[in-house]
């Protein structure tokens, strides 16, 4: 079996629950969605090469030749592993779960390290395959407006299955996000479980995306309050940072 890896470096989570620990990143090719703030290069069949980071944090770059098998990837995330405790390694993309075969295979090869796993929140038959391998799961709830359709019940279903881990949800929110599609997206996570973290993120500008006011983000921490016990606000610190 071979995948092909677009990067594997280690940074600092720039996202979410676990914001500011030091990761193991490992992007995949290829998604199934198509959001209209994404700002990863996914393509498929596109990559001829991984970038994987010649030492942990050094930001130089080795071009080792896509596809990748399970050994030879984690022959690779293992020697970033080995330089400096991480807290975890995450596989984002793209979308990491149409990648599920290949992750069954990498991640039992791995050192010793939570597996955390950034996902839309949509594939729940490929997380089943895998679930028993992830610690953390960092679920985007898409809502209609930036996906142009809605995957209400794709996310309900997901959601039933990923709340058996360390899970948390994820909403991007933009200037013109409707807090009708937020409440819609609070009730799902509600009715799972109202103590699930849940993870508020003003969009960073792209693609046309406009970032909301401080004051629309105000007014979604207070709607998601009424139904939610845990709701942050978070921007991409990343971004902020200056890191990858
Ligand atoms: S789910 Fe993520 S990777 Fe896929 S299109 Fe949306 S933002 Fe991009």
């Amino acid at each position: 079996m071979q995948e092909n890896i677009i990067e594997i470096f280690s940074s600092v989570q720039g996202e979410g629950k676990y914001v500011g620990y030091r990761q193991v990143f490992v992007r995949f090719e290829g998604c199934n969605l198509a959001c209209r703030y994404c700002d990863t290069e996914n393509a498929v069949n596109m990559h001829d090469y991984c970038r994987v980071e010649s030492a942990a944090g050094s930001r130089q770059f080795l071009k080792v030749g896509n596809p990748f098998t399970p050994e030879a990837a984690a022959r690779q995330i293992n020697a970033l592993l080995q330089e400096l405790p991480h807290q975890a390694v995450s596989f984002t993309g793209g979308e990491p779960l149409l990648h599920a075969d290949f992750l069954a295979e990498l991640i039992p090869r791995l050192s010793p390290a939570a597996c955390f796993l950034e996902t839309n929140g949509t594939l729940t038959n490929a997380l089943k395959q895998v679930l028993p391998l992830i610690s953390i799961i960092s679920m985007d709830i898409k809502l209609p407006s930036v996906t142009g359709r809605p995957l209400w019940e794709e996310h309900r279903r997901f959601l039933q299955a990923a709340r058996s881990r360390d899970t948390y949800v994820k909403i991007v929110v933009a200037a013109d996000t409707l807090l009708s599609e937020l409440e819609q997206a609070y009730a799902i996570v509600a009715g799972a479980d109202k103590n699930l973290p849940v993870i508020l993120q003003p969009v960073t500008p792209f693609g046309g995306c406009e970032a909301p006011t401080a004051g629309q983000m105000l007014a979604a921490q207070q709607a998601a309050l009424l139904q939610l016990s845990d709701v942050r606000v978070i921007p991409q610190t990343h971004v902020l940072m200056g890191q990858l």
